[in-house]
């Protein structure tokens, strides 16, 4: 491929709008183009690095024995009624309307439409395990597209959905996918490590997302530097807070007392109250799934919303309003508590951290008052202890004790194991060995393709540009002739090792642009292809062309032994990405 063939507008400046490093290189580098906000057109480059993560995908879907299909994007409101998702799932939901005034669903995800099909084609447990995946186009009303190609409204994934006849099948097939993950992204040159995930609604324990470390990421993984903890943070647990609440012998009654204009656990920690904030019992009103709850919690901890959701089984939890606390409790926020008068109907949920806690202070549901001499066992009406609080780096691992650590990452992938959600609400089931009836024991595994490029540029790049591992660059080699004139030795000898390498099976392009090299050579850089082969009159002279790696120092070499040497690089580089 010649440079001039294809189209590469490469760009000197970032885009004003593009934040973080990876966003701004793949529109520097030519690779997408921004049509609105959450929808990207894919140039040439970018094009050819998407099709090769999703080679890398297919090869691995099939090789662990998943089947390749292609569903409809367009699909009817009914079955997203049947599964109950058409309202759980609203807020992501796009919906247009045929000239009939028919509402019709544009797909977020498949497992409605691949339920529906398995419901009508497996009726026999001999013809699971089935695994159907698919690579196709999802939209999702994001509230806030940005970063690119990492949140956007319309993208590419990669989902599969499995089918098994039991518990430990669906289990197998879990593993399958997961070890395929594993590969796919080693083989994309990315580093990315599985983390337990929260299942939400669904629960059960198996549930691992992908994530690739990236300050830029949006979510924040609590794991152990040694023990091999790793969780992200909606899920993850500790064995409590870094100084737990002393124990203490029972103490008298809980004692009223005033505290005019305190409304934060701040205020009541400073003059003249002095209550530590570990002694304050944090009391916030949620409304899930239209009901109230009370949520206790220690002062110094912050709620986890999505373990809130997890315990409860909620699909929808909200804060609160101030009236809608003063509705419920009589008082507003700033002195509420589960003390007496809390109706009957409210349910209360303490966090783990508070059971048994001695010497509390908690509002007295009365504004401007709260209560000392608290226990939490004795004085408060808890309905159910639970872990809703969120961990802070440096709790004691729950594997081995040591410090866990957090940080940021993107992320790229998520198995899950769905059992029979699916299954039983829209009656997809077969005939067991036994001769009884029973649903489909499912998973579900999705790839962000696009989301998987971009964070390779997020991990694979430096100051000059993107440093594309090889199994994924748009071109592998860029033959740089200095000269372009037709007939000169540089473009002569470039055209031939071109066609050399071609040959060989290695993609390469052609830089015959008639500009100046550090032009040329600027380009190569940002937009990040493995090895360049520079080709000038002055080196030719003496027999030598020079080898560029993208990440690593120049090397000459004598003109004759030139494609010999690209290609061993280039399949030394292709063996170090093959698990
Ligand atoms: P997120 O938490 O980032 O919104 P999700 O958990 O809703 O993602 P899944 O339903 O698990 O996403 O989708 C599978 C994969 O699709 C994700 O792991 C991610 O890589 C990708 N993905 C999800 N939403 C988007 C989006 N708006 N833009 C690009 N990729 C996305
Ligand atoms: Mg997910």
């Amino acid at each position: 491929m010649r440079w001039t063939q294809t189209f590469i507008p490469t760009l000197k400046e970032s885009p004003s709008d593009a934040e973080i490093i990876s966003h701004k290189l793949l529109l520097r580098a030519g690779l997408v183009r921004k049509l609105t906000g959450g929808l990207y057109t894919f140039l040439p480059m970018g094009l050819r690095s998407l099709r090769k993560i999703e080679r890398i995908i297919r090869e691995e879907m099939d090789r662990a024995g998943a089947t390749e299909v292609l569903m409809p994007a367009l699909q009817p409101p009914e079955i997203w009624q049947q599964s109950g998702r058409y309202e759980t799932a609203r807020d992501v939901l796009f919906k247009v309307k045929d000239s009939a005034g028919r509402e019709w669903v544009l797909g977020p995800t498949h497992e409605e439409v691949i339920t529906h099909l398995a419901a009508s084609e497996i009726s026999s447990y001999r013809q699971m395990p089935r695994n159907f995946y698919q690579i196709q186009t999802k939209f999702r009303d994001e509230i806030r597209p940005r970063f690119g190609l990492m949140r956007a409204k319309e993208f590419i994934m990669k989902d599969a959905y499995s089918f098994d006849a039991t518990d430990d099948g669906a289990m197998a097939s879990y593993q399958r996918m997961y070890d395929a993950y594993t590969r796919i992204f080693a083989r994309c040159g990315l580093k990315a490590f599985p983390v337990e995930a929260d299942t939400g609604v669904i629960g059960g324990n198996h549930s691992h997302e992908f994530m690739v470390p990236a300050e830029t990421g949006e979510n924040d993984v609590v794991y152990g530097e040694t023990d091999g903890y790793a969780a992200n943070i909606e899920k993850a647990t500790s064995r409590g807070p870094l100084h737990p609440t002393p124990a203490e012998a029972t103490g008298p009654a809980p004692e009223k007392f005033a505290t005019p204009g305190v409304v934060t656990i701040e205020q009541l920690s400073q003059a003249p109250h002095h209550v530590e904030a570990s002694r304050q019992v944090k009391t916030l009103v949620y409304v899930v799934d239209s009901q109230p709850v009370l949520v206790l919690l220690r002062g110094d901890d912050t709620l986890n919303e999505a373990k809130l959701m997890a315990r409860t089984g909620a699909v929808h939890a909200r804060p609160a309003t101030p009236d809608e606390c003063v509705a419920t409790l009589g008082a507003r926020p700033g002195s509420l508590g589960a003390v007496a008068g809390v109706p009957a109907k409210v349910l209360v949920l303490a966090d783990d951290a508070l059971r048994g806690a001695k010497g509390m202070v908690t509002g007295a549901n009365e504004d401007g008052f709260h209560y000392r001499h608290v226990e939490v066992d004795r004085d408060l009406r808890v309905g159910r202890f639970v872990d809703v609080r969120t961990v802070h780096a440096g709790e004691a691992s729950v594997r081995s004790g040591e410090p866990l650590r957090i940080r940021r990452a993107i992320e790229v992938g998520h198995v899950f194991k769905l059992g029979t959600k699916y299954s039983e609400k829209m009656n997809a089931t077969f005939l067991a060995d036994d001769g009884q009836r029973r649903p489909c024991v499912m998973g579900c595994y999705g790839i962000g393709v696009t989301r998987t490029l971009q964070a390779v540029i997020e991990q694979c790049h430096d100051e000059n540009g993107i440093a594309w591992p090889v199994s994924v660059a748009p071109f592998v080699v860029c033959i740089t002739p200095l000269n372009v004139a037709a007939g000169s030795a540089p473009l002569t000898l470039a055209e031939k090792l071109h066609d050399d390498l071609t040959a060989a099976g290695i993609e390469v392009i052609l830089d015959d642009r008639d500009d100046r090299p550090g032009v040329k050579f600027k380009d190569s850089e940002l937009v990040g292809f493995p090895l360049r082969v520079n080709l000038g009159e002055k080196s030719l002279a003496s027999g030598e062309v020079e080898l560029k790696p993208r990440t690593g120092p120049m090397v000459k070499v004598p003109v004759a032994e030139a494609a010999q040497r690209v290609i061993a690089w280039v399949r030394e580089q292709q063996a170090a990405l093959n698990p």
